[in-house]
């Protein structure tokens, strides 16, 4: 085990290292910061587990960055250290578990909460009231010269000669602590903060750069660290940067870190107004919640919390450990990006019979869910991504996305890693699979295989079926094995004591259960239609048929070209309905499902404005979410269609339209704007 960590830590080391000096040193990103912070957890945390692979070089052991030769070198009085990260709740609490357990005997654990700024740290001196020195951390021993640039930011007091309102304020915090600083305070001080830039500057800036015809820069952190690292201090001057105090180094008295902030504000430094004491650690994870939120109104860039222990004595008894002090860690927000490493591809078998490669991942949070599996959709998205057993892969998930991988780390192999073997036979029932001609996927042809059944069992019992709520598919999977179950129809004529029995249910679940299948046997046409499972039939396709027959009994004996007729059913769609209709099988289900009490309720015709128009939508929409319109184009008895052909009538334009809206005008399709469904009062 310790060789295979040894080779990863290794790799690893390489891959930050490359990473971390394009964006700390050359001030561009070739990787997202999620993405670094998840290699550099790992890498960490292989450190925890085996500390005989810790070297003094070891990405966990530095602070981020090196020196510029360009500029003048000078050593920091005191080094400018790094953070240790935690992620969540569970790793937060930990970090105070720890601290407990190194300083038994205090019972006051009071944290000052930050706003962790995605700018660039700086150190600034003072001597008789006058700013004499700006450095950058650098290294974190040594720092770069940028005293010129510092001077340009307007943010940065040059003189801190302390105004009588300034103590006034202070006192008003705290008597006892101003007069601890009036004592202490000669006019020397070092001063740590964070160099940033504000996003409406950034916007203003890009602006100017659209109007020139120039590029536009990315972000507010490679902008800022690039302003101030200029030779040339007119450049700084020009990007309108700005600056928070955050740290202390000199003792003027200050005995919390509340109280060095109160001081940071006297002396003329501006602070973060967010920045607060909390009680204890269940109050730091609710504020973190509550600045999470804020972001989108704030006008500077944070990535998180720094969370503080805020008694400066209990500080200095914790110490340090690895890269940094243990009185403090950076509480990150959750990453839209972040690495993992799939342990297995493994096949699955779904209600069509389709065999899709799913990557089994060990567990991550991204974006503030645990996910352990991302499907892979096809052999060609394996080939794409060139994924590998064992592969470190980037996953993604933003907003209400399905978790996907997006990329392979492919530096980050180690040899051990193997090809996924697309399987000749169904893994459920060894039934060879079949791939038709020019598709990539393939299917398990056998329509009895256990897969392909509790697959479609629990499609037909969803919302867009029978809707059976807390019929879950374990419970589908229980009643399988337990003989109970094997065609839909055996579901309405289960008992009250199967389902009590089966599912280890109490006497009221095993009740509520039974009451929603007993009201699940009303059902209409188109639910009905759905929840047989035809080949290629959604839920469009389905309404359609609904409103095409009268009843159950015409549809079973329809023809191939009474379907072909029907507006948005294609050829392939119609042969579909047709062979479904002609197995024996099925039919028998269908019958067993009329005797089990099944009530089919009929629509009546809607006769509205679109009645029978193929109506697509595209783009996206300020007033209404695309579901609320596609029941109103049901409502006025429009259906509603997922490609342009020449079949569709009218194309729903929102904003951002695509492909979708050029290929409309080609084929000189009716445009609807969300405007016009406004103005004429449809929406
Ligand atoms: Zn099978």
């Amino acid at each position: 085990m310790i060789a295979e960590a040894r080779k990863r830590v290794e790799k690893l080391r390489k891959e930050i290292q490359y990473h971390r000096s394009n964006y700390h040193i050359n001030d561009k990103s070739t990787i997202s910061g999620g993405v670094l912070d998840s290699l550099m957890h790992e890498l960490s945390k292989l450190e925890t587990e085996y500390p005989e692979l810790i070297t003094p070089d070891s990405p966990t052991q530095r602070v981020g960055g090196e020196v510029l030769s360009q500029f003048e070198k000078i050593t920091h009085q005191v080094p400018m250290i790094s953070l240790n990260d935690v992620f969540d709740e569970e790793e937060l609490y930990q970090w105070e578990h720890r601290n407990k357990g190194i300083i038994s005997h205090n019972d006051n654990w009071q944290y000052f909460v930050e706003l962790k700024l995605d700018g660039l740290a700086v150190s600034l001196t003072y001597k008789n009231l006058e700013f004499v020195q700006g450095l950058t951390r650098g290294n974190g021993r040594e720092g770069e010269n940028i005293s010129h640039n510092i001077r340009t930011i307007q943010d940065i007091p040059l003189d801190l000669s302390i105004t009588e309102d300034n103590i006034q304020q202070l006192k008003s915090h705290n008597a006892d602590l101003a007069e601890r600083f009036q004592s202490k305070w000669q006019g020397s001080c070092e001063v740590r903060g964070e160099v940033y830039m504000r996003d409406s500057q950034l916007q203003k800036l890009n602006r100017e750069l659209k109007t020139n015809g120039q590029s536009e820069y990315a972000n507010t952190r490679n902008l800022a660290a690039g302003s101030i690292r200029q030779l040339d201090s007119s450049i700084a001057a020009s990007r309108g940067l700005s600056f928070f105090a955050w740290g202390l180094i000199t003792d003027l008295g200050q005995q919390t870190q509340q109280e060095e902030y109160w001081i940071l504000k006297t002396l003329g430094f501006p602070v973060v107004k967010e920045n607060i004491l909390v009680s204890n650690i269940q109050e730091v994870q609710a504020y973190y919640k509550q600045v999470y939120s804020l972001r989108e109104g704030i006008d500077f860039a944070y990535d998180g919390m720094v969370v503080k222990v805020n008694d400066k004595n209990i500080q200095d008894q914790l110490g340090f450990t690895g890269k940094g002090p243990r009185f403090m860690i950076a509480y990150k927000f959750p990453a839209e990006e972040v690495t993992t490493q799939v342990v297995d591809i493994i096949s699955q078998v779904g209600r069509s019979g389709k065999v899709t490669p799913v990557a089994i991942m060990k567990p991550v949070n991204v974006y503030g869910v645990i996910v352990t599996r991302a499907t892979l959709h096809n052999q060609d998205e394996i080939a794409r991504l060139d994924l590998k057993i064992g592969d470190t892969v980037i996953i993604r998930r933003a907003g209400d996305v399905i978790p996907e991988i997006v990329k392979v780390l492919p530096e980050l192999r180690i040899g051990v890693e193997t090809e996924y073997q697309y399987p000749e036979n169904c893994p459920e029932c060894d039934t060879p699979l079949m791939q038709q001609e020019n598709q990539v996927n393939r299917y398990c042809p056998n329509t009895k295989c256990p897969a392909r059944n509790i697959g479609y069992l629990s499609y037909a019992v969803s919302a867009e079926g029978f809707h059976i709520v807390g019929l879950s598919e374990k419970l589908l999977i229980r009643l399988q094995e337990a003989g109970l179950l094997q065609h839909i129809n055996d579901i309405f004529t289960l008992t009250l004591d199967d389902i009590r029995i089966t599912a280890g249910f109490g006497e009221k679940s095993a009740h509520n259960l039974f009451t929603s299948i007993q009201n699940a046997k009303h059902i209409s046409f188109r639910r009905f239609i759905q929840a047989l499972g035809i080949p290629m039939v959604g839920s469009q396709t389905a309404l359609q048929l609904s409103r095409t027959f009268k009843s159950l009994d015409d549809l079973l004996i329809t023809t191939i070209e009474e379907l072909q007729n029907i507006p948005d059913i294609g050829d392939k769609v119609s042969q579909s309905i047709i062979e479904f209709f002609h197995n024996t099988h099925n039919i028998d289900i269908i019958s067993r499902l009329i005797e089990s009490g099944i009530h089919i309720e009929y629509e009546t015709v809607k006769q509205g404005k679109w009645n029978n128009k193929i109506i697509c939508i595209t783009g996206t929409f300020t007033s209404i979410s695309r579901k609320e319109l596609q029941a109103i184009i049901e409502e006025q008895g429009g259906i509603v269609g997922s490609q342009i052909s020449s079949k569709t009538d009218i194309l729903i334009v929102g904003l951002d339209a695509g492909s979708k809206l050029a290929k409309a005008k080609k084929l000189g399709i009716a445009i609807i704007t969300e405007k016009e469904l406004q103005d004429n009062d449809i929406i």
